[in-house]
């Protein structure tokens, strides 16, 4: 992982001992429908930037391409998810909004979800996460 001024850079190693995977966290605007994503920026300049990451950062790969693709997530204003209630219809739970990193917390949301939807608290401190917080902000 590479946190770098205007972009995160991340990556796997190899699995099939043939390529790599290097892949950019970029924040932009928000896209009006999933078909925009590949024209802000174009794609050509964000494989390139990715290029001149390897060649900069990881010298000793190559930085031949073999593919890419462009991938979105939802991003909520401050990064952190949404776990909540829902106000007006009881019994209901939902969890959103992961903002590029939901899955390695995916046991804990369960846990949390179960936990509101059976028993309707939990001992997780979730606070910080409730849609309420956006709400008292404005956004
Ligand atoms: C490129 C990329 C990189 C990421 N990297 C990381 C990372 O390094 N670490 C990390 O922790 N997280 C990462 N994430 C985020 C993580 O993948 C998500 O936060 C997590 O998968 C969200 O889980 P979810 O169950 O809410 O949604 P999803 O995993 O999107 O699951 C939703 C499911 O619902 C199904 N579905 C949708 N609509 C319907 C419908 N109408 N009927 C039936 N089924 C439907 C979909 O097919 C899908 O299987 C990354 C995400 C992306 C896109």
């Amino acid at each position: 992982m590479f946190d770098l001024d205007e972009v995160f850079y991340y990556g796997f190693p190899s699995v099939d001992e043939r390529s790599i995977k290097v892949a950019g966290h970029c924040r932009f605007e928000p896209l009006a429908r999933p078909e925009e994503k590949d024209l802000f920026p174009p794609a050509a300049e964000r494989v390139e930037a990715l290029r001149r990451f390897v060649r900069e950062r990881l010298p000793l790969a190559s930085d031949q391409l073999a593919r890419f693709s462009t991938c979105i997530y939802t991003m909520t204003p401050d990064e952190d998810f949404i776990i909540d209630r829902h106000p007006e219809i009881s019994g209901l739970v939902f969890a959103a909004g992961f903002s590029g990193h939901g899955f390695k917390f995916a046991s804990v949301v369960g846990e949390i979800l179960a936990d509101l939807a059976i028993e309707g608290k939990t001992d997780h401190p979730i606070n910080f996460l409730s849609a309420s917080r956006f709400r008292a902000r404005g956004s």
